[in-house]
């Protein structure tokens, strides 16, 4: 639309602007088109105990390359998912895709699968979470939600109606980000939780800093008064890893440990026949 602008006269319109929403309408748009064909992907990246090195779960993590696009990052296509509401087709198709790699695999430890607080409030999450389990014949605590407090919709207490619902199916809840300032302590105790995952931007400063040594120490104390295992993300180097087995009593999962990869090379690593 015109505007007036100045003593110059017309302006037809603001290119900064027009730019930027015209990005951001061509991702909304190669966005649905990528739900509905289906041609998102899912990673996975191990989870391994400190202890004895051993895997204890798998983190699924959606994956978007368009042909137009490129490679989109879920870190700026999530939230324009959860903006327009695709989340919930997305999370659906995720949840169902992961459960169906997992009760193919057969690997006997959890699949974690990211939910977002708008997939957590519909009156159908229940169903749907109930359904997958069915359909893929997955035992419910080979599944496990990981979620988060981003966003705060409202509801509350809805929210946690529906947490309650699916552990009481025998799924696995884990909070995920804490510590990132998006995850409360007072979640701790409100929610049925079973683990909780220390944020990676806690870690960076661990095997330098002795601060950030002794906030990363005191929440695993914390968890452990809890009886919560601990999953620590963002492991990038042995020296956190050693410095995390010194403490003991956690999991990591980190690109020192492994990445999220695709279903066919992980399964090669893992010595089962690719898929
Ligand atoms: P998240 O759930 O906290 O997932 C962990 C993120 O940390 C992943 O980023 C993973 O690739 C990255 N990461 C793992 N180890 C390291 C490390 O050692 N160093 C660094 N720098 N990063 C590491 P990714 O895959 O880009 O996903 C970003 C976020 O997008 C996720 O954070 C999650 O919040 C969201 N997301 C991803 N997939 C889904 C999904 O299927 N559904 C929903 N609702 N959200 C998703
Ligand atoms: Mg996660
Ligand atoms: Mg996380
Ligand atoms: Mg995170």
């Amino acid at each position: 639309a015109m505007k007036r602008s100045g003593k110059n006269g017309v302006q037809f319109y603001d290119p900064a602007m027009n730019a930027e929403a015209q990005a951001r309408l061509r991702l909304e748009t190669r966005l649905r088109l990528a739900i509905s064909e289906e041609t998102l992907s899912v990673h996975y990246q191990p989870q391994v105990d400190v202890a004895t090195g051993t895997l204890v779960g798998l983190e699924a993590l959606v994956r978007w390359i368009d042909v137009e696009l490129g490679v989109v990052s879920p870190a700026e296509f999530i939230p324009v998912a959860e903006d327009t509401g695709m989340i919930v087709a997305l999370g659906s198709w995720v949840l169902d895709e992961a459960c169906r790699q997992a009760a193919e695999w057969q690997l006997g430890v959890p699949m974690a699968v990211n939910v977002s607080p708008h997939q957590l409030i519909r009156a159908d999450f229940v169903d749907v979470v109930r359904g997958v389990l069915r359909r893929h014949a997955l035992a419910p605590h080979l599944l496990k939600l990981e979620i988060t407090e981003r966003l705060s919709l409202g509801d509350p207490g809805r929210a946690a109606q529906h947490l309650a619902g699916v552990e009481r199916l025998g799924v696995r809840l884990s909070l995920d980000d804490f510590g990132s300032g998006q995850s409360a302590l007072a979640s701790l105790m409100a929610l049925p939780l079973h683990e909780v995952k220390l944020d990676r931007t806690l870690l960076a400063g661990v095997t330098d800093d002795p601060q950030s040594w002794q906030v990363v120490a005191a929440l695993l104390a914390l968890a452990r008064g809890l009886n919560l295992p601990v999953v620590v993300e963002g492991v990038e180097t042995g020296a956190q890893l050693d410095a995390l087995r010194a403490l003991g009593y956690c999991s990591v999962q980190g690109y020192f440990t492994g990445r999220p990869q695709a279903p066919a090379a992980l399964a090669a690593i893992l010595g089962h026949a690719a898929s």
